[in-house]
């Protein structure tokens, strides 16, 4: 299966920083059959990365879109206004969304849904907290976003899941390699509980301080099909490295 290797800028990137890295980044990389990049750079960047990607095999993503389509929502975004830019995915519930923005499991289903419906492919953030994993509830909490933030109505085919244990965010600190497989063993089996035996199929990503160094023994554990990179997205060489990895 193709892996996916998602770069979240974040609230980083002006406009001279997004061409530089852009450039940076298709000026070496290698069309393959079996990778993709995606690049999810914030909104206000959207339009020259996508307008710089064209030729190119890299795909754009943004990091957030309203669960409205229009209306009197201020200074919201609407999945059909990125996807008219020409972005192809859409990550939803970040979970720094869903911290500091106090999003629920349903109002990420409602983004998804959105994002669907615009054409977009959601990427659909999940991942427990330390608390949660400490106390044995990791599994519990993992489950109840799958259930909760995936519409009910998508098929298996219309998302991706990115797993990124909250306290291996921007951290340093990274899942070790049974503590992956065994949340992607089981997220891989919900998907099928959920969605039928496509959710086989299902892209399934991880998300966490992932860097050169560890990318291919992440990217080697099963279930896992790509990575959803935040800082070392920012170094278009580490990011290179990490695509080079799959
Ligand atoms: C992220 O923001 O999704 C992320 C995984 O960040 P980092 O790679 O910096 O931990």
């Amino acid at each position: 299966m193709m892996k996916l290797i998602a770069g979240n800028w974040k609230l980083h990137g002006n406009q001279s920083f997004a061409e530089e890295l852009t450039s940076g980044i298709i000026g070496k990389i290698q069309k393959s059959d079996d990778r993709l990049m995606i690049l999810c750079p914030p909104f206000t960047a959207l339009a020259s990365v996508i307008s710089a990607t064209r030729q190119s095999c890299v795909q754009v993503g943004a990091q957030d879109c309203s669960a409205h389509e229009s209306g009197a929502y201020t200074g919201e975004v609407a999945a059909s206004m990125v996807k008219e830019l020409g972005a192809q995915y859409c990550i939803v519930g970040h979970s720094e969304r869903r911290l500091y923005h106090h999003e629920s499991n349903k109002e990420v289903a409602c983004k998804a849904t959105a994002a669907h419906h615009a054409g977009l492919m959601p990427i659909i953030c999940v991942g427990e907290q330390e608390s949660d994993r400490d106390e044995g509830r990791a599994f519990n909490v993992v489950e109840s976003q799958l259930r909760e933030s995936i519409p009910a109505d998508i098929s298996a085919k219309d998302f991706v899941i990115a797993y990124e244990p909250v306290w291996a965010i921007g951290t340093g600190k990274v899942a070790g390699v049974s503590e992956i497989a065994d949340m992607h063993a089981f997220i891989r089996e919900k998907l099928i509980e959920l969605k039928g035996k496509d959710g086989q199929d299902t892209p399934l990503l991880y998300g966490g301080s992932v860097k050169p160094g560890n990318a291919a023994e992440i990217m080697g554990v099963a279930h896992v099909g790509g990575v959803l990179v935040g800082g070392a997205s920012l170094k278009a060489d580490d990011f290179l490295a990490i695509y080079d990895a799959a």
